[in-house]
């Protein structure tokens, strides 16, 4: 499906014209591995490719990572989960932004 950008995000657009692909940090939440902490869902950064914990989690780590990066696009890192979300404009996007290989 090839829906146009929903109004009123201009990040997309930025996600969705990358040319390398995102590599993923790790297989789990960076800081919750640190710090040996546990996560529900997992969430990954389409800017720089931070994965972090959903706000269900005890962290909140992908949400404590864009307030202190300004990524705005996060990805579900979910198996099956094919959706993005946008904290800037608080929009949720299915199916998910790729990033162009
Ligand atoms: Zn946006
Ligand atoms: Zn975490
Ligand atoms: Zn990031």
């Amino acid at each position: 499906m090839n829906a146009p950008a929903p109004e009123g995000c201009s990040h997309l657009e930025a996600a969705d014209s990358r040319t390398a692909a995102v590599v993923p940090s790790g297989h789990g939440c960076v800081e919750c591995l640190k710090a040996g902490g546990v996560w529900v869902h997992l969430r990954l950064c389409m800017t720089c490719g931070h994965v972090g914990c959903c706000d269900n989690s005890p962290g909140k780590h992908a949400t404590k990572h864009f307030h202190s990066s300004g990524h705005p696009i996060m990805r579900s890192f979910e198996p099956g989960e094919d959706w993005s979300w946008c904290y800037v404009d608080e929009l949720f996007i299915e199916p998910a932004v790729r990033p162009a290989r």
